[in-house]
């Protein structure tokens, strides 16, 4: 996708602070971040959304969870973290191309807003 800015951020052609790299998956620090712990997983190829990811690339969309995982961990939160996909404008996606928001180190409340 040409014009898709997590495309293009995966490509290298925005630059991002790249935190984990797999063969399918890039995760990269949030330019907002709403707690000390906010990274966005990535698949490489590009899907509208989580649903699409899943149907598309099983694997894939596995994979986003491992990594997540992995960087939970090596951000010292493997205990306590909250992964989310936000899916439609209306539940608050901005960027539609699937990510994985993993966020740690604060009290996370719930429910979210
Ligand atoms: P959404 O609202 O679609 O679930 O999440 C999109 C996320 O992308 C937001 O948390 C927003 O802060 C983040 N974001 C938007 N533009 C950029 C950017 O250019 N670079 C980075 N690293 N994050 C971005």
């Amino acid at each position: 996708m040409d014009d898709c800015l997590f495309c293009k951020i995966v490509r290298g052609e925005v630059p991002a602070e790249v935190v984990h790299t797999t063969e399918r998956t890039v995760a990269f620090r949030d330019i907002n971040a709403q707690a000390p712990t906010h990274v966005l997983v990535v698949p490489r190829q590009h899907f509208a959304n989580a649903a699409e990811l899943a149907a598309g690339d099983p694997q894939a969309s596995a994979e986003l969870v491992t990594t997540a995982a992995a960087v939970a961990v090596a951000e010292g939160h493997g205990e306590d973290y909250r992964l989310v996909f936000n899916t439609g404008a209306g539940a608050g996606q901005t960027v539609f191309h699937t990510h994985l928001h993993v966020l740690a180190g604060r009290d996370l409340g719930w429910p979210p807003g």
